[in-house]
């Protein structure tokens, strides 16, 4: 015939993952995720510093600056009970 037929590759599914939710991260990493780059960074530190910052505090500092994040999601966040550490 020569009509040069396109391979079909065998692995078409390779590299097939499922749909990424955003729901099953909690608000802090949502949070992180649309902050710039810079601005991510500061909050992340706070985040990571309950010393400096006392999930009230950082709460009230974030409302301040027109975020709302509540202190009981910063401190289940901190404690790894939020929806971003379940498996
Ligand atoms: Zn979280």
């Amino acid at each position: 015939m020569g009509v040069c037929q396109e391979r079909i590759e065998d692995q078409m599914l390779e590299g097939l993952t499922p749909p990424q939710n955003k729901a099953v991260y909690c608000k802090v990493n949502q949070l992180e995720e649309s902050l710039e780059q810079s601005d991510s960074e500061i909050f992340i530190t706070a985040i990571n510093n309950p010393q400096t910052w006392s999930a009230n505090s950082l709460s009230t500092a974030l409302r301040q600056k027109g975020v709302s994040l509540a202190d009981t999601t910063i401190a289940k966040h901190r404690n790894k009970t939020c929806a971003c550490f379940r498996a």
